[in-house]
């Protein structure tokens, strides 16, 4: 058999990194690709060139170094700035991987022969679709961090974060940190989800970053005027944000603002395991698709697991135990431990991910936005790509579309660069309130790859030939 690699982990964040050097150190040929160009991942990426940045607004500690150097000297083969587009499963029950190298090289490679493959390629920001949130001005969390690190942001921008969940404060305490002034946060949490929240709330109290979290929350509100209670954002132009509209404490205000900065909690990203064909189900407390997993992160695909917050939002350390549990669980299901030996190993990540997981139930019910911020209404754009509004999607289920994937065929909505990574959930949520039917029975987008935008280029560069993509990959990955 042509085996390049025993197993390919895609994505080198927390999940990504333990996985791929608890898998190397059983002697598994490994590859791990992420399109970043070091590894990281969301939290503990590295810095640029940009002015704002200082190590502490990274939010990652000192152990960040001690997974990096891990990886480094397991052997396991890294390649960064390498995205993966595609993946499938072949008959013989192998897969293959579609890998594009950005510029200067602009190529893509087919890793033909994988006999396992962990996606670690963790989550996104949940879609926040408010009236005027597809103005110029107006950014999601991720898009605010990517600024943070690498860019310059002028300090006399008068900056709203609007949003709910523990990142929001993080990145206040980011902007705050990198020197950059707040005019608000406005907190749209829900009014009642902590009470709803309460049965949860003594795990909570011991969860390992309550107290970190009450410290940063405390800061941030010494420094910046929080409003609490928050409905009716919208977001106000004419031609980029210029103002916040909201509604609180019985009335309706308005703040002044260059930057509106959207975040209400991140969500799996399970673009990748859906092309792939891996079974996934709603999650009801979540308000979210979640891959379908045993104890092992083994997927409903032979060969296939998921780790870290792809398998379901839960941190760092969390992401860390799972990518060691599932690197354990393709060691043995590829021969090199006995299942004995497999679960002697897991015992300590298990403990490690139950500390992890304390306190989640509490958080999952606070942050869960309410329907108004999730099921938008009227012109509201969902689609971003495609300029899709709320009532677009409402017409085309009047019009027959019985669940998400017609409604794309219908109006277009997710066909665009991001492949419904900003809108998929919010159109399954507006079909199923539309049909009255679960989100289960909606569904989700039917993806197909490129997973994420490649260019021409790329994709005509492909070898020919297997032969040749055993000797073009050989070539580039060792
Ligand atoms: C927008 C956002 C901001 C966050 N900010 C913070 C923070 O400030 N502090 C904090 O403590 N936690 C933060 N988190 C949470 C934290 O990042 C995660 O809990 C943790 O990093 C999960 O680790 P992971 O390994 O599962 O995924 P990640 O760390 O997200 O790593 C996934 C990696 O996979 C790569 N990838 C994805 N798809 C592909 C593909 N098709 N091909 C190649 N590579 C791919 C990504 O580029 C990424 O490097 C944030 C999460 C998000 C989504």
């Amino acid at each position: 058999m042509n085996i390049v690699y025993d197993l390919a982990v895609i994505g080198a964040g927390p999940a990504g990194l333990v996985a791929a050097t608890v898998a190397a150190r059983h002697a598994l040929a490994t590859v791990l690709f992420d399109d970043q160009a070091a590894p990281g991942g969301q939290i503990y990426g590295p810095p640029t060139a940009g002015q704002n940045v200082r190590p502490e607004t990274q939010g990652g500690d000192i152990r960040d170094a001690a997974l990096i150097d891990a990886f480094r000297q397991s052997g396991a083969t890294p390649v960064f700035d390498a995205t993966v587009w595609a993946a499938r499963r072949r008959e013989d029950g192998l897969y293959e991987i579609g890998v594009a190298y950005g510029a200067p090289e602009a190529r893509s490679v087919r890793i033909t022969s994988v006999r396992a493959v962990i996606i670690a390629t963790g989550a996104l920001g949940r879609p926040f679709p408010v009236p005027g949130g597809a103005l110029p001005g107006v950014l999601t969390a991720a898009d605010a961090q990517v600024l943070l690190k690498t860019t310059f942001i002028d300090r006399t921008r008068r900056v709203v974060l609007a949003g709910t969940g523990p990142l929001l404060w993080r990145l206040a305490s980011q902007f705050l940190d990198a020197g950059i002034g707040l005019e608000a946060l406005l907190d749209t949490t829900s009014r009642g989800r902590q009470w709803r929240a309460l049965p949860a709330a003594w795990d909570f109290a011991r969860a390992p970053n309550f107290l970190r979290g009450l410290a940063e929350g405390r800061a941030v509100r010494r420094r910046v005027q929080v409003i609490a209670n928050v409905t009716g954002l919208e977001a106000r132009g004419p031609g980029r944000v210029e103002e916040v509209q909201f509604v609180a404490a019985g009335g309706t205000h308005v703040l002044p603002a260059d930057l509106l900065v959207l975040h209400q909690g991140v969500v799996p990203d399970i673009n990748l395991g859906s092309v792939l064909g891996c079974a996934h189900r709603w999650n009801d407390a979540r308000a979210c698709f979640e891959p379908i997993v045993d104890e092992w992160g083994g997927s409903t695909l032979p060969g296939v697991f998921v780790a870290g917050d792809a398998a379901g939002v839960a941190g760092s350390d969390a992401a860390e135990a799972r990518g060691q549990i599932a690197a354990l669980a393709v060691a043995n299901a590829l021969g090199r431990i006995d299942a004995r030996a497999r679960d002697v190993a897991a015992v300590r990540p298990r403990a490690a991910l139950r500390r992890a997981l304390r306190g989640q139930a509490f958080l999952d019910a606070v942050q869960r936005p309410a329907d108004a911020f999730r099921i938008p209404r009227g012109d509201t754009v969902v689609c971003r790509c495609e300029v899709v509004t709320a009532q677009d999607v409402v017409d085309a289920v009047r019009l027959g579309a019985s669940g998400s994937n017609q409604v794309k065929a219908f109006v277009r909505c997710g066909m665009g660069p991001c492949q419904g990574r900003f809108c998929g959930l919010t159109v399954t949520e507006l079909v199923a309130q539309e049909c009255r039917m679960s989100p289960d029975a909606a569904g989700y987008f039917r993806l197909r790859w490129p997973v994420k935008p490649i260019t021409l280029g790329e994709l005509a560069s492909l070898p020919s030939s297997p032969e040749a993509d055993r000797a073009v990959a050989r070539g580039m990955l060792r």
